[in-house]
């Protein structure tokens, strides 16, 4: 038994799976999660000392590499003056300046302390600023874990099998409209089924939960003329695509103007961070300028704030990094694109900027049911095999690789080495 093996044996004593999430506890790749120690640069230690490349980053956050020095030397100074106030500080409003002058089409800001917070908040706001119940999310978007958004959601929800929560009440989720990914009829269709009834259409302006599936050409431009017309709200749920796909995120990237925009992971720069924004007019519609409720005894946390405000100081003032992660995770997809020729391994790539995933299916994935074809058994032996060789990708077909600014050509090179090895040992 090893170290991984025994501590995971006592977690399952005290906590549900071992695990404060569930995609961590490696069901849909039945193995014992593996412990983590340290990680630095783009790499992982665990318990045994096995150190492995990381291609998770803790979901997202780790874009400049792990134990950035700039961002713990920010940490340890602020930590010096305390840990939290509950009474606000100047950091906050630099945070928000910051946010404000990196990302197109938004005036104020509000900190939270996770993307849960961010899109629960930003829905609330959708509401209480239209005065309209409904909401309109894609199958297979994953937007957190508040009642409203576990309906048909993606990621951990979807590798457990349970896309609709036990304990959200009929009532909650009764507002919530599901529509497929990429397919604009189907929203136009929930529109006009529901006409003035829908204060907003949330959505990932790239899907990273179902697997990555970017949105084809013309559907957020689509999305944005569709909520015009019948007064809804545009929400992006930027909790993975903000700072990641350029500096202003997804409205940058694809140049397309959101009412509300959420934010996580990025913009903690591993600390727990979230944050919702829009317009002036809308955002001072939230407590205590307007009749919004939200509030947060740790929002705003000044050690949380000093690590958000580094990263982000550095993708701002780096804008090259954008331009090399994605270049190294096309260069990464066309070598797993070739292998899938070689080995006819029957798998579907999908890339866009830094984000990847491997889809077990030969059919184009574009939405939830595509990702669906994915034989789930087929990537768990993958997963292993690649682990074994010291690959750490997610544990479960449903999510992205996320590259980042600390991977080396030769992190790459010997990542693309081990999934031929894989991908020869599979086709046996
Ligand atoms: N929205 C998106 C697009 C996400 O990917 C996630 C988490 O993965 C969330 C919201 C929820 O964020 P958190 O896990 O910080 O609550």
């Amino acid at each position: 038994m090893d170290t991984s093996e025994k501590l995971f044996e006592q977690a399952q004593k005290v906590m549900p799976g071992g695990v404060n999430s569930p995609v961590r506890a490696y069901r849909a790749v039945g193995m014992t999660p593996r412990f983590i120690q340290s990680a630095k640069g783009a790499y992982i230690t665990d318990v045994d000392g096995v150190q492995y490349i990381d291609y998770v980053g803790s979901w997202g956050p780790m874009i400049l590499g792990h134990a950035n020095p700039q961002v713990l030397r920010a940490v340890e100074q602020t930590m010096k003056n305390g840990l939290s106030f509950g009474a606000p500080t100047e950091r906050e409003t630099d945070l928000a300046n910051l946010v404000v002058s990196m990302v197109p089409n938004i005036e104020m800001v509000r900190m939270v302390n996770s993307g849960t917070e961010a899109v629960m908040s930003a829905v609330r706001v959708a509401r209480g600023a239209t005065g309209k119940d409904k909401i309109i999310k894609f199958e297979g978007c994953y937007h957190g874990h508040s009642d409203a958004m576990l309906v048909k959601a993606g990621s951990g929800a979807l590798t457990g099998g349970r896309p609709d929560s036990a304990g959200v009440p009929a009532a909650v989720a009764g507002d919530t409209l599901t529509a497929t990914y990429n397919d604009l009829d189907s929203v136009e269709r929930l529109l006009q089924a529901n006409k003035g009834q829908v204060a907003a259409v949330i959505v990932e302006p790239v899907a990273a939960n179902m697997g990555v599936v970017p949105p084809a050409q013309g559907f957020l431009e689509g999305l944005r003329a569709l909520c015009d017309e019948y007064h809804a709200l545009l929400i992006f749920d930027e909790v993975i695509t903000g700072f990641r796909l350029a500096r202003g995120g997804a409205q940058e990237y694809f140049g397309v103007k959101a009412d509300l925009v959420t934010f996580g992971k990025i913009i903690g720069g591993g600390m727990p961070v979230g944050a919702f924004a829009g317009s002036r007019e809308l955002m001072e519609q939230v407590a205590p300028t307007g009749p919004i409720y939200q509030a947060g005894t740790l929002s705003g946390n000044p050690v949380a704030m000093a690590a958000g405000i580094t990263q982000l100081t550095y993708l701002n003032d780096h804008p090259e990094v954008y331009t090399k992660i994605e270049a190294n995770t096309t260069w990464l997809a066309d070598q797993l694109r070739a292998l899938e020729d070689k080995y006819h391994a029957g798998t579907t790539v999908n890339q866009i900027g830094s984000l990847l995933s491997v889809f077990f299916t030969e059919q184009p994935v574009t939405n939830f049911a595509g990702a669906k074809s994915s034989d789930v058994a087929r990537y768990a032996e993958y997963f292993r095999h690649m682990l074994a060789q010291k690959i750490y990708l997610a544990p479960a077909q449903f999510e992205a690789m996320f590259v980042g600014n600390a991977h080396t050509q030769a992190d790459l090179d010997a990542t693309a080495a081990a999934a031929e090895k894989t991908l020869a040992a599979m086709a046996n």
